[in-house]
């Protein structure tokens, strides 16, 4: 048999976090065994359903890499389908309409509530008489009124409930919309579902869900309820945390393949390893392995395996998504050196992307002044000499690599007789305008001869107004 597996989100808010972590099992599960992977949306919430938040899906999902085999399928035009099932429960005595006011539903629940037991719906129209005209029905679900439903939930085990605990659920409202319980077993089941893999905060509908099954005469699926995710204080993973939609991410600088390892580990582990690529969560990923704890969320281990991805994916992918940030920034690309070599030069002082495109703006756009402190500290007269001496080394350099752009710094520290710093952090400041930058070589290399002439140019300029207010002072 094929595995198939669906992420069915409703489109009312990016996708965040908790549902990321769904859609990546789901997948995984489909891929670790050769299946397919369908995406539905389900959308019949009208009022809460929007365009732009079906698009933060579909931008998450392609973002992340989740590719789906089928679909996007939307339930809002399947709505048909849904009142032909529903005709078919009605005529087979499974469904019956019910005319029940609201008035009489909230007297019955306070009623309930008073007395101490759970509302629910005491099954009045279940055998009506005759049918008021004037009041439009909801469709309720016969449910079996004795019995026990189980399930063998793979994170959670045995699951078994009695039917006196269920009540008559609505699978249509008086304008024939129809309702989540109802609808997501009618996909599943055209869709030939076999793995339903979702949120443990669906696990209470299973057990309806599963009667809808029976009453269609169909075999219910094998489910999954997947664990919550919890902020790092432990309470439910909110916006506080800075839990947003998986775009936020994305914009905040991280690479997919980081938010990606760091999702399957949310619930998700193998011994003890906690770095892995794509291939490997395909081939090791099972889904009998989820704990059934919640997780929490970390984002120093986002960070940390953020950093990881940076250094060591292929330059070029990196680039790619550096590009993104750049664009963001408004800084451009074209003007300073090939992504690739940013990339090489700054992952390892950086956490995310965002950092690297603005620690990397000095590269591509001439800085606008010194920074104060900074030429205080180091643009002195004492600069200037070894500040001449680099610059008459660098405009004679014809090789600007790493190499040669170090052996001059030495050089010139070797023949005035200063210690490396005293040459490099001038330089970094005329460079930069700032103290801060990668190593002075590489920093050179990144600068290229143009802006690093230009820069040595300014800082000089700098030095010699200082000496002549000095001299005036
Ligand atoms: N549309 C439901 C949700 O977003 C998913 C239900 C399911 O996976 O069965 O919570």
């Amino acid at each position: 048999m094929t595995i198939r597996t669906r992420f069915a989100p409703s489109p009312t808010g990016f996708l965040h976090v908790g549902g990321a972590r769904t859609a990546l099992f789901c997948w995984l599960h489909a891929r670790a065994n050769r299946g397919a992977f369908i995406l539905r949306i389900e959308d019949t919430d009208l009022e809460r359903s929007t365009p732009e938040s079906v698009q933060a899906i579909l931008d998450g999902m392609d973002w992340l890499g989740l590719d789906c085999d089928e679909g996007p399928f939307y339930q809002t035009q399947r709505f048909e389908r849904y009142a032909e099932v529903a005709d078919r429960l009605l005529n087979e005595d499974k469904a019956y309409l019910c005319y029940c006011s609201r008035e009489r539903l909230e007297k019955l629940r306070k009623r309930q509530m008073d007395a101490g037991i759970k509302p629910r719906y005491d099954g009045k129209c279940r055998h009506l008489e005759s049918t008021p005209e004037d009041i439009k029905p909801v469709v309720r679900f016969s449910n079996p009124k004795i019995g026990m439903v189980s399930f063998n939930d793979l994170v959670r085990g045995r699951i078994s409930i009695s039917n006196t605990e269920l009540d008559d659920l609505v699978i249509a409202r008086p304008d024939g919309s129809p309702t989540y319980n109802f609808t997501v077993v009618i996909d599943d089941m055209d869709m030939q579902i076999t793995h339903v893999i979702r949120g443990d905060d669906h696990i209470n509908n299973t057990p309806r869900q599963i009667n809808i099954y029976q009453a269609l005469g169909a075999e219910a699926p094998v489910f999954a309820h997947v664990p919550m995710i919890l902020g790092s204080d432990g309470a439910r993973l909110s916006k506080r945390h800075g839990a947003v939609g998986v775009m936020q991410y994305r914009n905040d600088g991280y690479l997919p393949q980081a938010v990606l390892n760091y999702l399957v580990r949310l619930g998700w582990s193998h011994g003890d390893q906690e770095v892995f690529s794509r291939d490997e969560m395909v081939s090791l990923f099972s889904i009998e392995d989820v704990n059934r704890k919640a997780a929490a969320f970390e984002t120093d281990k986002l960070d940390w395996l953020n950093q990881h991805y940076m250094k060591v994916l292929p330059t070029a992918e990196v680039a790619d998504h550096l590009a993104w940030q750049f664009a963001d920034q408004g800084i451009n690309p074209e003007a300073g050196p090939a992504l690739e070599n940013v990339v090489s030069v700054q992952a390892e002082r950086v956490k995310t992307l965002r950092d690297m495109a603005v620690q990397s703006r000095v590269f591509f756009e001439d800085y606008v002044e010194f920074d104060p402190a900074s030429a205080k500290k180091h643009l002195r007269l004492v600069a200037e000499h070894p500040l001449e001496s680099v610059l008459a080394k660098l405009e004679a350099l014809e090789d600007w690599s790493v190499e040669p752009l170090h052996q001059v710094i030495d050089d010139v520290a070797t023949e005035l007789d200063l210690g490396m710093g005293k040459v490099a952090q001038p330089l970094r400041v005329a460079l930069t305008g700032s103290g801060v930058s990668p190593s002075i070589d590489k920093t050179l290399w990144l600068m290229g001869k143009r802006r690093s002439l230009d820069g040595i140019g300014r800082a000089l300029k700098f030095i010699q107004a200082r000496r002549s207010e000095n001299v005036q002072g």
